[in-house]
Protein backbone atom coordinates (compact mmCIF):
# COMPACT_ATOMS: atom_id res chain seq x y z
CA UNK A 1 0.00 0.00 0.00
CA UNK A 2 1.30 3.37 -0.85
CA UNK A 3 2.66 5.76 2.21
CA UNK A 4 0.29 8.06 2.25
CA UNK A 5 -2.86 5.21 2.52
CA UNK A 6 -1.11 3.49 4.44
CA UNK A 7 -1.43 6.48 7.35
CA UNK A 8 -4.86 6.82 6.80
CA UNK A 9 -5.63 3.19 6.98
CA UNK A 10 -3.12 3.65 10.20
CA UNK A 11 -5.19 6.95 11.97
CA UNK A 12 -8.78 5.27 10.86
CA UNK A 13 -7.37 1.69 12.98
CA UNK A 14 -6.15 4.43 15.99
CA UNK A 15 -9.24 5.90 16.13
CA UNK A 16 -11.22 2.30 16.64
CA UNK A 17 -8.32 0.98 18.69
CA UNK A 18 -9.02 3.99 20.72
CA UNK A 19 -12.52 3.86 21.05
CA UNK A 20 -12.69 -0.18 21.99
CA UNK A 21 -10.30 0.80 24.69
CA UNK A 22 -12.65 3.00 26.59
CA UNK A 23 -14.15 0.27 27.77
CA UNK A 24 -18.03 0.83 25.98
CA UNK A 25 -20.93 -1.47 26.13
CA UNK A 26 -22.47 -1.72 22.39
CA UNK A 27 -26.01 -2.78 21.86
CA UNK A 28 -26.50 -3.78 17.91
CA UNK A 29 -30.02 -2.33 16.52
CA UNK A 30 -31.31 1.46 16.36
CA UNK A 31 -34.35 2.92 18.68
CA UNK A 32 -37.81 3.89 17.44
CA UNK A 33 -40.70 6.04 18.98
CA UNK A 34 -43.74 4.21 17.58
CA UNK A 35 -47.41 5.28 18.49
CA UNK A 36 -49.82 2.61 19.20
CA UNK A 37 -53.67 0.92 18.91
CA UNK A 38 -54.93 -1.11 21.67
CA UNK A 39 -57.10 -3.70 21.61
CA UNK A 40 -59.94 -1.65 23.22
CA UNK A 41 -62.63 -1.07 20.52
CA UNK A 42 -63.97 1.72 22.05
CA UNK A 43 -60.86 3.68 23.15
CA UNK A 44 -59.73 7.06 21.68
CA UNK A 45 -57.08 5.16 19.96
CA UNK A 46 -60.01 3.67 17.32
CA UNK A 47 -61.63 7.02 17.38
CA UNK A 48 -61.86 9.02 14.00
CA UNK A 49 -59.36 10.61 13.86
CA UNK A 50 -57.89 8.08 16.02
CA UNK A 51 -55.14 9.48 18.91
CA UNK A 52 -52.98 7.05 18.84
CA UNK A 53 -51.08 5.95 22.31
CA UNK A 54 -47.49 7.06 23.33
CA UNK A 55 -45.24 7.88 21.74
CA UNK A 56 -43.82 4.82 22.93
CA UNK A 57 -39.54 3.70 22.53
CA UNK A 58 -39.34 0.39 20.75
CA UNK A 59 -35.95 -1.16 20.14
CA UNK A 60 -35.35 -3.10 17.15
CA UNK A 61 -32.22 -5.65 16.72
CA UNK A 62 -31.41 -8.46 13.47
CA UNK A 63 -29.68 -11.69 15.02
CA UNK A 64 -29.37 -14.55 12.98
CA UNK A 65 -31.44 -13.11 9.95
CA UNK A 66 -34.34 -12.69 12.47
CA UNK A 67 -35.73 -9.41 13.57
CA UNK A 68 -36.51 -8.94 17.26
CA UNK A 69 -38.50 -6.05 18.86
CA UNK A 70 -38.33 -4.70 22.69
CA UNK A 71 -40.02 -2.24 24.36
CA UNK A 72 -37.99 0.13 26.05
CA UNK A 73 -39.33 1.90 29.65
CA UNK A 74 -37.60 5.72 30.36
CA UNK A 75 -35.64 4.04 32.91
CA UNK A 76 -34.26 1.24 30.41
CA UNK A 77 -33.89 3.71 27.84
CA UNK A 78 -31.28 5.78 30.15
CA UNK A 79 -29.29 2.01 30.30
CA UNK A 80 -29.03 1.15 26.79
CA UNK A 81 -29.43 4.22 24.08
CA UNK A 82 -25.79 4.88 25.01
CA UNK A 83 -24.64 1.24 24.13
CA UNK A 84 -26.97 1.29 20.96
CA UNK A 85 -25.15 4.84 19.98
CA UNK A 86 -21.74 3.29 21.27
CA UNK A 87 -22.94 0.21 18.94
CA UNK A 88 -23.38 2.37 15.57
CA UNK A 89 -19.85 4.29 16.67
CA UNK A 90 -18.28 1.23 16.23
CA UNK A 91 -20.04 0.10 13.01
CA UNK A 92 -18.89 3.45 11.45
CA UNK A 93 -15.43 3.40 12.95
CA UNK A 94 -14.91 -0.29 11.04
CA UNK A 95 -16.72 0.76 8.02
CA UNK A 96 -14.40 3.53 7.33
CA UNK A 97 -11.69 1.74 8.17
CA UNK A 98 -12.37 -1.34 5.55
CA UNK A 99 -13.33 1.73 3.38
CA UNK A 100 -9.92 2.99 3.66
CA UNK A 101 -8.36 -0.54 3.13
CA UNK A 102 -10.41 -1.06 0.08
CA UNK A 103 -8.76 2.23 -1.21
CA UNK A 104 -5.04 1.32 -0.87
CA UNK A 105 -5.72 -1.95 -2.35
CA UNK A 106 -7.64 -0.23 -5.63
CA UNK A 107 -4.92 2.25 -5.48
CA UNK A 108 -1.79 0.12 -5.21
CA UNK A 109 -3.14 -2.72 -8.01
CA UNK A 110 -4.37 0.22 -10.47
CA UNK A 111 -7.66 -1.56 -10.32
CA UNK A 112 -9.89 2.00 -9.10
CA UNK A 113 -9.77 5.22 -10.47
ZN1 LIG B 1 -56.50 2.70 22.98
Amino acid sequence: MRARDEQRVERARQRLIQFLAQGHHVLPGSLVERSVRCGKANCRCHAEPPELHGPYLQWSYTRENKRFTRWLSGEQEERYRSRINAARTLRELVSNLERLEIQGVEREEGWGT
